[in-house]
């Protein structure tokens, strides 16, 4: 039996509560959503329901490749069960084809396929807009030793190879994804942490290039939980049968 306590952080689109073991929290998917550092706000419906699913799904697709998550189980609707992490101030990106940030960055149009893919290090602060950064302000900064950056590296990409063949196999081209990491326990284990959902993946229909993630409600495109729910749909499908059996 888990006990939801106490609240003690609540996130734009998450809120953590205390168990009665210190070593777990539940984590709580809300359906606010946010873009541009919480400028645009807006409420997507059921989407607390659908990442909560989705993550726990992919959570657990990785978990069975090897990768050390804080996922524990799912609770309801709405929670998961997760280990406590104190996490570390970075956010890792991986692209697999041009959009968004990297698009802008560099004045290049979005739907370059990136052979390898981009690796990036963001410094995590809604104050700044989460910069991008290198490993030398990492150390300098000591956010983070070389030892445990090699690690997040190298599990970023693990998660990468393993999350495009999901995908591929559900018609999905994964554009890009966003992880965070953080240390567990006495031993500061670390974990891949927050969620994993269309909030922060982008996956665009493979052949028609249909936006099915959270760029939809920051461009304003549109059949937003229609999009969310059609990622569910696939997600939790046998691979490849979903959209088959559509087309
Ligand atoms: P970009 O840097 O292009 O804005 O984002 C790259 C990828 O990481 C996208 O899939 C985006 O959804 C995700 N991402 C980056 N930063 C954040 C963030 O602060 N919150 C969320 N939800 N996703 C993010």
């Amino acid at each position: 039996m888990t006990t939801r306590g106490e609240k003690f952080y609540e996130g734009k689109a998450k809120i953590l509560y205390a168990t009665e073991d210190p070593a777990l929290v539940v984590q709580y998917f809300k359906d606010d959503a946010t873009a541009f550092n919480a400028q645009k706000r807006g409420t997507i419906v059921d989407k607390g329901v659908v990442n909560n699913r989705i993550s726990t799904a992919l959570f657990t697709y990785l978990e069975g490749k090897g990768v050390k998550t804080h996922f524990v189980r799912q609770l309801d609707d709405r929670s998961m069960l997760v280990k406590r992490l104190t996490i570390v101030p970075l956010e890792v990106t991986i692209r697999n084809i041009t959009a968004g940030g990297m698009a802008k960055l560099l004045g290049i149009e979005e739907g370059l396929v990136l052979n390898p893919p981009v690796f990036e290090w963001h410094y995590k602060s809604d104050a700044l807009g989460d910069p991008l950064i290198n490993d030398d302000h990492i150390l300098a900064m000591k956010w983070a030793t070389a030892q445990e950056l090699a690690h997040i590296r190298s599990e970023s990409f693990t998660v990468n190879d393993a999350l495009k063949a999901f995908f591929n196999q559900r018609q999905i081209d994964l554009v890009d994804f966003k992880l965070e990491f953080g240390r567990a326990g006495s031993a500061h284990q670390l974990l891949l942490g927050d969620e994993i959902s269309p909030d922060t993946m982008r996956l665009w229909e493979h052949g028609t290039r249909r936006k099915l993630d959270k760029d939809r409600f920051r461009r304003d495109l549109g059949s937003v939980e229609e999009a969310y729910q059609e990622v569910l749909r696939r997600v939790i499908g046998e691979a490849g049968q979903p959209s088959a059996a559509r087309r």
